[in-house]
């Protein structure tokens, strides 16, 4: 199975800003994909705080609200700077997703 990054692949969710596009950034004001959309870094749902977390290419941690109907609140979607936001918590998670990516991308390959 060869490995192709979110960040490389095309949109697959009918979004009407990145269908069939790359989608690089995360808090466009136009996009509408789903958090299953092919560009979608893997990602820790968090439904029962309405929220998901995933990485960027960077490997930083991004931070997205649920709202009602299926859809995310791109357009305030925000990077959760560990580097300046000194909340321990958010700095372990992103270290738990690193991981998980880590040992996720070992099993698999
Ligand atoms: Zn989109
Ligand atoms: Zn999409």
């Amino acid at each position: 199975m060869t490995y192709t990054a979110p960040w490389q692949r095309l949109c697959d969710c009918r979004c009407p800003l990145h269908y069939r596009q790359t989608r690089i950034t995360y808090h466009e004001s136009d996009c509408a994909c789903a958090i299953t959309c092919a560009t979608q870094p893997m990602t820790l749902l968090a439904e029962q705080w309405r929220c998901a977390l995933f990485l960027d290419q960077d490997g930083d941690l991004w931070y997205v609200t649920a709202m009602p109907g299926g859809n995310w609140d791109w357009p305030n979607a925000a990077e959760l700077n560990t580097r300046y936001n000194l909340d321990d918590s958010s700095v372990r998670i992103e270290r738990l997703l690193r991981q998980a990516a880590h040992e996720l991308g070992n099993a698999i390959h």
